[in-house]
């Protein structure tokens, strides 16, 4: 059974980062499109929405016809609408910053209209005759409910397999509530499912409650949407006190309920990527008033995106850049970080050691990966411990198919949708005997 959101959510704490759009403001920014013929924003798009047609049906006020441009392409165009880095890429690829001019607000006006649609309850696709078949879908995030919806306007019958009690994945559980809170990824989820003829188990796990061969003989087709594990840690001395926490599970607490700040003043987070630059801004937006990035590399080379890093110091973040922490100190809880200062080539420089005051440590190193789950299925070849697909989202298993972050190690939301789309197409060849 899918259960209830909690009311008490430390996630309601935050102010959106971005505020929407009224009526008045989208139409004026949606006439500053040249509506390109050759629109490099539909390119920049993993799910190529055609930017320019949805934009120019908010001009007439055909706000039903603009989102329904969106989710033709993207059924999961309200939370990418939100949360899609579009700094880096369809806003980015706008012609207008060729000419110095501002570029058009593609995911405002996303946002706009999408949250117009789900305002007014409009619904774009309806189920397909029943086919007979049924395809059996791994995990409840993105990348399984896209595949669920596209199988589903095709006519095949639709059960998904979720260990949590709540569904869309890290849409539900890891994204910064300044950019989405939980409650619009489960609205999300449900409206996606209202299709209908999706079946849920919810509470059961792979590898652990069935496996894949299980699966294939419930079922005529398997895509595997699983995601990534747990947040990665460091085998360092001091690892096990109190205080030492994964950024992932910190920010799907704040997100599902209450975390205990009592008594935090210095916060680290360890990492450079967008998972470190969300918990920073988390934690100062939940009070604390010393926190520092730690990160290996300079500056520059971070992974995370430069737009996040400006906003975190706009917030107060401080950074210790070309930094390797080697111990957590400590009696019970941790209270500082004992570190090495780093080369260009981020090795640790001997005779560099130093302490950081802190009495939180967040890692954010990434997360483990989950190919070891379906390692044993002939066929399934796994790669760096991802589940390995060809370009459908084939595994080397017939009938099982593949996307999302179990296949190409953790990217945005928007890559997962359009990997279940595209995987959901190529099942539906498969199960119609196509090639
Ligand atoms: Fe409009 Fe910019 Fe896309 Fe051109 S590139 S169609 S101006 S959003």
């Amino acid at each position: 059974m899918i259960r209830d959101l909690s009311t008490q959510r430390d996630e309601t704490r935050f102010e959106e980062f971005k505020p929407p759009y009224g009526e008045h403001q989208a139409r004026i920014e949606a006439e500053r499109c040249l509506y390109c013929e050759d629109a490099p924003c539909i390119a920049a798009c993993p799910t190529s929405i055609d930017v320019p047609q949805f934009i120019r049906k908010i001009t007439t006020g055909n706000f039903w016809g603009s989102a329904r441009t969106i989710f033709s392409a993207n059924i999961l165009g309200m939370s990418c609408a939100r949360i899609c880095p579009v700094e880096t890429s369809c806003v980015a690829a706008c012609v207008h910053n060729e000419q110095g001019v501002a570029p058009i607000q593609i995911g405002k006006l996303q946002r706009f209209v999408t949250d117009h649609a789900y305002g007014e309850g409009w619904r774009y696709f309806e189920a397909g005759a029943p086919s007979g078949k049924s395809v059996a879908l791994v995990g409840g995030g993105p990348a399984s409910l896209a595949a669920a919806h596209e199988l589903r306007r095709r006519g095949h019958a639709c059960t998904i397999y979720e260990k949590r009690e709540l569904l869309g994945g890290l849409n539900t559980f890891g994204i910064a509530p300044y950019k989405m809170r939980a409650d619009a990824a489960a609205a999300e989820a449900q409206w996606v499912l209202g299709i209908g003829g999706v079946e849920l188990k919810i509470g059961v796990e792979l590898g652990k409650d069935f496996g894949v061969d299980d699966l294939e003989g419930a079922h005529d087709a398997v895509f595997i949407g699983i995601g990534l594990g747990d947040d990665t840690f460091l085998s360092l001395p001091g690892a096990d006190l109190e205080g030492v926490q994964g950024a992932l599970s910190f920010i799907e607490r704040l997100k599902l309920g209450r975390v205990d700040l009592e008594g935090v003043e210095h916060a680290v987070v360890l990492g450079g990527g967008n998972t470190a630059l969300d918990a920073v801004r988390e934690l100062a937006g939940l009070g604390v008033n010393d926190v520092r990035l730690v990160y290996r590399g300079r500056e520059e080379v971070k992974p995370g995106y430069a737009h996040e890093w400006s906003a975190a110091k706009m917030e107060g973040v401080r950074a210790h850049w070309r930094t390797q922490p080697i111990e957590y100190l400590g009696e019970q809880r941790v209270n500082a970080l004992k570190c090495l200062k780093t080369d260009e080539a981020k090795r640790a420089i001997e005779g560099s050691e130093h302490e950081l005051r802190c009495d939180l440590v967040l890692l954010a190193l990434g997360q483990q990966t989950l190919g070891a789950l379906v390692a044993e299925a002939a066929g399934i070849e796994i790669d760096a411990g991802c589940i390995r697909i060809d370009g459908s989202g084939a595994t080397g298993r017939p009938g099982v198919f593949a996307g999302g972050d179990c296949t190409n190690g953790g990217k945005e939301v928007v890559n997962a949708a359009f990997e279940g789309k595209r995987a959901a197409e190529a099942i539906d060849r498969y199960l119609m005997g196509e090639k």
